[in-house]
């Protein structure tokens, strides 16, 4: 389960639009072993491809030498697709080198509501995992959990413990 705050899924959302039609990609990061996603940091798609991204070496390197220097690691790594389901796709699956990274695909493929997706891609093998929306800026207790793109509309109160 990838637990995440609406605020940075708002970002990533509006990074994600932004770079429409190409694919928007980047990282959010938090502090090593916790599974908490804390530090939103959009990047480049040195591909600027419509159909696929591609970190950007050098900033990845500077990306990921920060996070070291911070203590922190990769806790979700992002992307969106532009004219497909958020779903991985081959080239997604063979380049997932974080196999304790939380994989988020969001779909701007529909101009009024994104599907949101999480996934753990380790070995090659995909597993989809469920969403857990935190509101905290609206009230702490108050959750909205999305699955396999469904609309948010059940309340899920195992999400809270945070
Ligand atoms: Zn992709």
């Amino acid at each position: 389960m990838l637990s995440i705050d609406r605020a940075i899924v708002d970002a990533i959302v509006a990074h994600a639009r932004r770079d429409h039609p190409d694919e928007a990609c980047g990282v959010v990061a938090g502090p090593a072993g916790s599974d908490l996603a804390t530090r939103h940091i959009p990047m480049e798609n040195a591909a600027r491809s419509m159909t696929f991204y591609e970190f950007d070496s050098m900033e990845q390197l500077r990306v990921w030498r920060e996070m070291d220097d911070r203590d922190e690691a990769p806790v979700v790594i992002y992307h969106s697709h532009t004219a497909t389901e958020a779903y991985p796709s081959r080239t997604d699956v063979s380049f997932a080198g974080e196999p304790d990274a939380h994989y988020l695909l969001v779909s701007t493929r529909e101009p009024d509501s994104e599907e949101i997706r999480s996934f753990r891609i380790v070995a090659g093998v995909v597993t989809e995992e469920k969403v857990c929306i935190l509101d905290a800026g609206v009230d702490p207790h108050a959750v909205q959990s999305y699955m396999f793109g469904q609309s948010p509309a059940t309340v899920d109160y195992e999400c809270s413990g945070r």
